[in-house]
């Protein structure tokens, strides 16, 4: 069965173009509720730990420091089937190939600087929930 929460970041160079509140109100319409937000900023360390899984990959050095760079906003989502219904609100990892309407299509920078994150999995979407939000910080 499938969950319904999921774990979504607003990168760097989305809050630093002024687009959280789009975002927000694009998450909101697409019937998302929030179980938990804030404005945050990650420390390098904090920004490698997150995107462990992708060390051995080439860009991975350059995630973290992009991650690093700004504030972002961090957030679970809650929804029927959330997983998959946001990563279809945000598109694909590439904006070029990122379908129309999708907040990635509309708002992302590049590969690397594409605007949001959303959890892959039911089981990603709490590990990350967990990694930046404490229970007495999450609201159903
Ligand atoms: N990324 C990158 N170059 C790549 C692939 C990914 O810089 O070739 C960055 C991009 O910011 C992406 C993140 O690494 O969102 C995590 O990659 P993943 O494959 O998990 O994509 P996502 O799940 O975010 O769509
Ligand atoms: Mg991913």
């Amino acid at each position: 069965m499938a969950g319904n929460r999921t774990f979504t970041m607003i990168k760097p160079d989305a809050v630093k173009a002024g687009h959280i509140g789009a975002i927000l109100k694009m998450m909101n319409d697409a019937g998302f509720k929030i179980i938990a937000m804030k404005y945050t900023k990650l420390s390098p360390e904090m920004a490698g730990k997150f995107y462990e899984v992708h060390k051995e990959r080439p860009f991975y050095g350059e995630l973290v420091e992009f991650m690093s760079s700004g504030p972002i906003v961090a957030a679970i989502l809650e929804k029927d089937n959330a997983v998959e219904d946001f990563r279809k609100l945000i598109g694909a990892t590439n904006p070029a190939e990122a379908a129309p309407g999708t907040i990635r299509k509309l708002f992302a920078k590049s590969l690397g600087e594409n605007a949001v994150h959303g959890a892959d999995s039911d089981e990603n979407a709490k590990i990350e929930g967990n990694f930046h939000f404490a229970g007495t910080e999450m609201f159903d």
